[in-house]
Parts: structure tokens; sequence; C-alpha cells
């Protein structure tokens, strides 16, 4: 597979897991899809509801997203707060979180920005 980076070429060996997956090398549960942006369930959910907002382009991490690309940044969250309603977050007495880890200190483990929506459960503060 090749996919391309601000006009560089990424070879497969380059390639992110969540680009493998949106490519359909590696099986995914795809959720919902916007321009920039597709929702994949998290293979390990942390909550009833755990899906990932992933963007199409690999940035690295959400600063980075904000920087280079606000109208992607923007998608994303709006393909968040479709994911939420479908899930049936945005309910009464309902409610969700969208985090982005970053950093390794923060427990970013997937250096492709992406915006995990959790809900479905109550959901301590401060987060762990
Ligand atoms: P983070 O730790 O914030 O980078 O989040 C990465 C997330 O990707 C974790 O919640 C993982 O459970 C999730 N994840 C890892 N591999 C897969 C996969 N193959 N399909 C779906 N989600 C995955």
């Amino acid at each position: 597979m090749a996919a391309t980076l601000r006009g560089k070429t990424l070879r497969v060996a380059d390639a992110t897991l969540f680009q493998r997956i949106i490519a359909g090398e590696i099986p995914g549960e795809v959720v919902a899809e916007s321009e920039h942006a597709v929702a994949l369930r998290d293979i390990a959910p942390t909550a009833p509801t755990h899906v990932l907002v992933v963007t199409r382009v690999p940035y690295p991490d959400v600063e980075t997203l904000a920087a280079q690309d606000p109208d992607a940044l923007v998608d994303l969250h709006r393909l968040a707060a479709r994911v939420a309603e479908r899930e049936g977050l945005t309910a009464d007495g309902e409610g969700w979180r969208l985090v982005f880890n970053s950093g390794p200190r923060a427990g970013q483990s997937v250096p492709h920005v992406h915006g995990h929506v959790i809900g479905g459960r109550d959901l301590g503060w401060p987060p762990g």
C-alpha cells in the first residue's frame, strides 16, 4: 500500500496501524466515515462505547493536526459527535467524552492522531 503525506510517498512499512485498517489490510470495524476521518471500534474497549475517530492523513498528534489542518480537526470533532449520537450517548441522562492522548506520558501508543469517543457508563474524574 502507498499513501501520501504532504507530497511524500509513504511505503507499506511506513503506514500506521490505523492507515492499514482504513486501507483494509488489517481487520477493523468501521462504524462511520467523513471527508477527513474514519470512526472505528476500539479493539480493547474501556467502556460500552469506545470508538476511535482517526484522520485519513496520518498527522502524528492533535497539536500537529490543529496547526496544519484545522478543517480536518473540525471534521473529526463532527464525526465524533455523530458517533456519540448514533450510540445513544447524547440522550437525556447520558454523556460522553472525546479524549486525545498526546505523547508518551499521556499514554499515546499509536503515532497517528485519534480521538477516543467513550461512553455508556459513569466516567470518573479526574482521569487516570
Ligand atoms: P492511544 O493509546 O491513545 O494511542 O490509543 C490507541 C488505541 O488503539 C487503544 O485504545 C487500542 O486499544 C487501540 N487499538 C490498538 N490496535 C487496534 C486495532 N487493531 N483495532 C482497533 N483499535 C486498536
